[in-house]
């Protein structure tokens, strides 16, 4: 596996990766990786010819500076999984190859229609941090197809309306939420949870369930919101929404192009999820 800090670096293994016409996967992450990030580079690997990881923790996402103080970082154990897994190429830039003159002075891509709700509405400028980090790589990597998880299904919705609006040549693959046994999906930020608060963060996808199998889902949604409180769990939001427009479907007959997002915080953890309905 190669690994480049350096864009220019990187830039002449992509011109000789282009040279030779072959196809490239993106797989951008924040690193401290989990099987979730991996099965993304098992997709990337069967999509192209060479796989890229990225690993940088982008500050322009985080609302929270505490958050991204805190945020894991775990870049020997990184390394060591992306070998065996055989990914071919490790991007972990330094912040000046990202935003050589810094974020501020950066141009900033803000997705106008899917970004006033749910993780968009509770934290603020997240989306344009992603928007504009997510379309540097892009660029920078030159590739051909990117692959996300259904996991942070807005953020992919967001993206891939990015990638339309501004006539991006690459494809978007998505790739399916990996759960731990309990259920809870796989989280970087799960490693910040204690055995005990591990047990309470199940609960979240066993809300989700309960209420997709609910036959009144209004009710169970308020039932359950209840017993989170009870548990501690401080809720963001838990919604339905539809799976294209986000659009709120609460209130809709079929639930069939429906999902239902869950975000909240075991103390002051944030986890977020969602299910299909
Ligand atoms: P992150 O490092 O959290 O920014 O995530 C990088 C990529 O991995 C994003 O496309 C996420 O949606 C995806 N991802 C994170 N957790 C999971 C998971 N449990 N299952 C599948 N994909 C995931």
């Amino acid at each position: 596996m190669q690994i480049y800090t350096k864009y220019a670096d990187l830039s002449k293994a992509i011109q000789e990766i282009k040279t030779n016409s072959k196809s490239i996967s993106l797989v951008p992450t924040m690193g401290n990786l989990h099987a979730g990030h991996l099965s993304l580079i098992d997709i990337a690997k069967q999509q192209s010819d060479i796989t890229i990881c990225s690993i940088f923790i982008n500050p322009a996402q985080f609302n929270d500076q505490k958050d991204f103080k805190q945020y894991p970082q775990t870049l020997e154990f990184d390394i060591e999984k992306l070998k065996q897994n055989n990914t071919n190429i490790l991007y972990v830039p330094r912040i000046q190859d990202i935003y050589p003159n810094g974020f501020h002075k950066t141009t900033h891509i803000t997705e106008k229609t899917l970004t006033n709700v749910l993780c968009g509405k509770h934290r603020p400028g997240h989306f344009t941090g992603v928007c504009t980090v997510v379309a540097i790589l892009i660029n920078q990597t030159g590739a051909d197809k990117i692959v996300l998880g259904e996991k942070d299904y807005q953020q992919l919705l967001v993206i891939k309306k990015m990638i339309w609006d501004l006539s991006i040549q690459i494809q978007v693959i998505k790739a399916p939420t990996i759960r731990h046994e309990n259920n809870l999906a796989l989280s970087s930020r799960n490693s910040h949870l204690s055995l005990q608060q591990l047990k309470t963060a199940s609960l979240l996808n066993k809300t989700l369930t309960g209420i997709k199998n609910s036959f009144d889902k209004k009710q169970e949604i308020i039932k359950l919101s209840e017993m989170l409180k009870k548990h501690k769990i401080k809720l963001d939001y838990l919604e339905i929404r539809d799976n294209k427009t986000l659009k709120n479907t609460i209130n809709s007959k079929t639930y069939k192009n429906s999902r239902l997002f869950i975000a909240a915080f075991i103390d002051n953890i944030r986890l977020i999820d969602n299910i299909r309905l």
